[in-house]
């Protein structure tokens, strides 16, 4: 089978959360499995594009609205990630130092997607699936079947489109109607959402058949998604969750050449030990207490406007009994709050504002308990990281953590969970792992061990796609 995976992320080319985890990974498992799994994103000015060598594959121009723009796809030589990866190179759009957040992203993706589907309709023969992720890639189903330019060759090829994220949808006000390529104009329903051009409600319209990366988020979204619940809820026929898996050769305590120590989970008590002593020595922290982490975009629905808070009462009401580290990015303001908090609680808590791939691999070794809060979380792959490095992770009972981690007073559970976003239920849960670490070794070692055993990979969430793709031949 010949999958295009069709994408704005994939690690280790570009990634700023858990799509680039996942459109790096997933296509490898696929191609493991004895499938042809080809990765076609943006070139963007990354350290990968100057690192690696590349052949022209495909050169041509292409209308965005009366604009003409030239594209070239290069393909990189060596099959280094395990899958065919395509870069599409838009002089001036695309070719960037960041992959999302400027002022005309709306263009540089409509572009982008315009030339993944002239390309394909110009390849000789016709893939066997087309499977896009999230909103920047959400108007190729539309496009495939209805745009003159492409449907003649591609109408028929099946396309699978998986939510990764449904808070973003990439709307566009229908001002730009004209950047779509020529389409029968009786279809312009299957653009539109509130009077908008909405591609990710498109995608859920248009593709065969629609994922999301679990199955709790896919019920959740029925009555929480971003004004898309109806919609949702609609076409419930054609949906199904699968659970992401995650890279185990990347993520492997046993290998990561990012880590202090390396442990599996034999030795884990050891390894992780060894990993703390160094990272709380970076932090100024005491390797002695529990060690809580926290890594993540600064948003909403991280609920990471709760850490602040949570972090301070934490810290009074457990009398300093447990250290916190926070690793990321996003809102200024408050990346500001908990860049300044490390000096009211020096010694107690401290941060680093920013993106760092080896220092997330460090905290998931160093740490003992990893903290996500999420008011909305798809799947969330840190607490499977976290789950693989001995980590328990502190989980409010939402999306993918739902399904992935169960609560140490259940029978043979293994991590913590609550159920509210609020400073008061992520207080409280503190206060189970201090006493948990401080009072319960036997049965913290034991989930340690246990939760490092528990297969996460890819295996069989990539042949279930594959499983999904036959169903639609
Ligand atoms: P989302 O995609 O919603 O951000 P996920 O849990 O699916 O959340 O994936 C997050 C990924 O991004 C993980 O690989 C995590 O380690 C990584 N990550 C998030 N923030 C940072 C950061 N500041 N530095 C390094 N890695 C980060």
């Amino acid at each position: 089978m010949e999958i295009v995976h069709v994408a704005a992320e994939c690690y280790p080319v570009a990634k700023a959360g858990g799509l680039g985890d996942v459109v790096g990974s997933l296509p490898k498992y696929q191609a493991e499995l004895g499938h042809i799994a080809k990765v076609v994103m943006p070139m963007y000015r990354t350290k990968f594009l100057y690192e690696n060598a590349w052949e022209v594959v495909h050169q041509a121009g292409q209308y965005l609205g009366p604009h003409w723009f030239q594209y070239t796809v290069i393909k990189e030589k060596t099959n280094k990630l395990g899958f065919d990866l395509y870069l599409i190179d838009i002089n001036g759009l695309l070719d960037r130092g960041k992959i999302y957040g400027y002022d005309d992203d709306t263009e540089r993706f409509m572009a982008f997607q315009i030339a993944v589907c002239d390309w394909l309709s110009k390849w000789e023969h016709k893939p066997d699936v087309i499977h896009c992720h999230d909103h920047h890639t959400g108007l190729i189903p539309f496009m495939v079947k209805y745009c003159f330019a492409f449907n003649y060759k591609l109408a028929d090829v099946p396309t699978v489109f998986t939510v990764h994220n449904a808070q973003y949808q990439g709307w566009m006000g229908w001002d730009k109607y004209y950047y779509i390529p020529a389409y029968d104009s009786f279809k312009w329903g299957l653009l539109d959402w509130n009077n908008n051009i909405n591609p990710l409600a498109s995608a859920i319209k248009c593709a065969w058949k629609v994922t999301t990366v679990s199955n709790s988020y896919l019920d959740e979204l029925k009555y929480s998604a971003n004004g898309l619940e109806n919609l949702f809820e609609y076409e419930k026929g054609k949906s199904n969750g699968v659970l992401n898996g995650i890279d185990t050769h990347v993520w492997d305590p046993q290998t990561d050449s990012m880590i202090i120590k390396n442990y599996d989970k034999e030795l884990v008590e050891k390894g992780k030990q060894k990993s703390k002593k160094e990272l709380c020595g970076q932090f100024g922290l005491d390797p002695d207490k529990p060690l809580i982490a926290f890594i993540g975009r600064l948003v909403g629905e991280k609920a990471a406007d709760l850490l602040p808070d949570a972090i301070s009462q934490s810290i009074y009401q457990h009398h300093g009994n447990a250290n916190f580290l926070v690793l990321g990015s996003g809102d200024p303001n408050l990346e500001d709050r908990l860049d300044q908090m490390k000096h009211q609680f020096n010694g107690y808590y401290n941060s680093f504002i920013g993106y760092s791939e080896p220092l997330s691999h460090q905290i998931y070794a160093g740490s003992d308990f990893l903290l996500m809060p999420s008011r909305v979380e798809p799947c969330g792959l840190n607490q499977m990281y976290a789950l693989r490095y001995g980590t328990v992770p502190m989980v409010r009972n939402v999306g993918g953590l739902r399904d992935t981690v169960t609560d140490f007073g259940d029978k043979n559970g293994f991590g913590i969970r609550f159920n509210q976003a609020s400073v008061g239920d992520i207080t409280y849960s503190v206060g189970r792992a201090i006493d948990l670490y401080n009072n319960k070794h036997d049965l913290y070692n034991w989930m340690r061990e246990h939760m490092m055993t528990i297969d996460h990979s890819w295996d069989s969430a990539a042949q279930q796609y594959i499983d999904l793709y036959s169903s639609l031949k």
